[in-house]
């Protein structure tokens, strides 16, 4: 890229030094041809008028030549040389064009290269007017070194190449800085695309500058983050539900085994198997869980128009017995005949799943522990929520909350250990709540309680 940007700058140089110089110097011959035609005119005028002191007339071509820098040489009719300023061609006929063009009565002037030394030469008439008639009686041949020119043209030329040589360098010094801040981010993207391959979750792409680059390294940031927190989540999911299936399996191979031990009676048998039989249940119901997760993205709705109140009463008497097993008082405000397009079983899952997290995760520190369930309805929107005094979700995992195998016990809160679960429910939660096209979130405080809104666009 850069190679063929310094191609096309160095042969805009060129092309624009030698038109430059070109034009210079034809401008240069130019001026020194009207110089001397002026010089010629003027030996042509003094020979006329000293023709007959041709002594003088030779001592005024002499400083004329000399004042123009030039060979002045004038000629009579015949060509034959009268007056030469060098004094060597006296009493020579010439024959070159421009002599031959003079005696015709026309000026004329020609570049010539004379032993690699460019010369310019040029001849007016001398006319003489007897009467109304004109007679040329002879010519002023004027011939000068254009040494001079060319030096100066060659200076320049050395000039323009020195400035040429400190502009590109310049140029090319200010393209590749620029270049390379255009190439930069783009470069750290595509090295932070490398990591990602090689599975290096989380690396961050540094240089967040503005622009649409900007926006596509933050997006990408984003997107590292995203990938390395399901990373973990994936394994602590698999960590906690093979932990979760140890647990069983082990329990089952002790229980097994001391039956396997010594003659026990049928009563015992039966115990043990009833053991076992419960400990398989608890397993089909991980089992369970598991499938429901796998199978989050498939959950498809038979949507009705449903009274979303009938749904919340039917709920809580569902749950009440659990609620008050725990001493969590359950309250639903009252609300009648408000209607929804949706799933009624999945609706019905989606609170079953809060109120059963919130009975779940109470703060057995506080004097009571409550779950109230409210709806309210504005003109654009039904609102639900469902709001307690539990634990509280810290703020740092309120994003990561409804992604599946995410559980906050695990992390910071060290109240309430033990409590089962396999962070599926929530994400069963935002899957359905998703499918419908409603909204659902969260307002959390550690120690003071959770606050779950379901907004039902109208
Ligand atoms: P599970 O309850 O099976 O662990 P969920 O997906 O229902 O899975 O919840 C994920 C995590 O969110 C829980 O482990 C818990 O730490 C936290 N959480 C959910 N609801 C509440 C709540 N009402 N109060 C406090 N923590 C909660």
């Amino acid at each position: 890229m850069l190679i063929i940007f310094s191609i096309i700058l160095i042969l805009t140089f060129l092309i624009f030094g030698r038109v430059i110089l070109d034009k210079y110097k034809t401008t240069r011959i130019k001026s020194e041809e009207i110089r001397l035609f002026q010089t010629a005119n003027i030996v042509a005028d003094t020979y006329k008028g000293n023709m007959e002191d041709l002594v003088f007339a030779r001592i005024m071509v002499k400083s004329y030549g000399k004042q123009a820098n030039a060979r002045i040489l004038v000629v009579d009719s015949n060509r034959e040389v009268l007056i030469d300023n060098y004094n060597t061609y006296i009493g020579k006929t010439l024959n070159n064009q421009e002599i031959i063009s003079s005696i015709k009565g026309q000026s004329k002037s020609g570049l010539y290269k004379i032993e690699d030394k460019e010369v310019l030469q040029l001849s007016v008439p001398i006319a003489l007017n007897i009467g109304y008639e004109t007679k040329i009686i002879g010519g002023v041949l004027i011939s000068a070194s254009l040494e001079q020119i060319n030096e100066d043209i060659e200076d320049l030329r050395e000039n323009m190449l020195k400035i040429s040589i400190i502009a590109l360098t310049l140029a090319l010094i200010l393209t590749a800085l620029v270049a390379n801040r255009i190439t930069k981010p783009l470069r750290n993207l595509s090295r932070g695309v490398e990591e990602i391959t090689l599975g290096h979750l989380g690396y961050e792409v540094k240089g967040s500058r503005g622009g649409e680059v900007g926006q596509l390294i933050k997006t990408f940031n984003q997107m590292s983050h995203k990938l390395k927190a399901i990373e973990e989540n994936r394994k602590k999911f698999i960590n906690s539900i093979s932990h979760e299936l140890k647990t069983p399996l082990t329990s089952i191979k002790v229980l097994i085994e001391s039956l396997s031990i010594g003659n026990n009676s049928i009563e015992t048998y039966r115990e043990y198997l009833k053991d076992i039989y419960g400990v398989v249940e608890r397993m089909e119901n991980l089992v369970d869980y598991l499938m429901t997760s796998i199978k989050l993205e498939d959950i498809t709705l038979n949507i009705k128009k449903e009274d979303i109140c009938q749904i919340l009463e039917d709920t809580v008497k569902i749950i009440s017995p659990y609620a008050e097993k725990y001493g969590v008082r359950l309250s639903l405000n009252s609300c009648q005949g408000i209607y929804v397009k949706c799933d009624k079983d999945r609706v019905k899952e989606v609170f079953i799943n809060l109120i059963d997290n919130a009975i779940k995760y109470r703060d057995e520190g506080k004097d009571y522990n409550y779950c109230s369930i409210s709806i309210n309805t504005t003109g654009k929107s039904i609102r639900i929520t469902v709001e307690d005094n539990g634990l509280g979700i810290p703020e740092k995992d309120m994003d990561s909350i409804f992604e599946g195998g995410f559980r906050v016990l695990e992390g910071d809160i060290k109240l309430g250990k033990g409590v089962k679960g396999y962070g599926i429910g929530l994400a069963v939660v935002k899957s359905i709540i998703d499918k419908h096209k409603w909204n659902i979130y969260l307002d959390s405080s550690l120690g003071v309680g959770s606050t779950f809104t379901i907004e039902i666009p109208l």
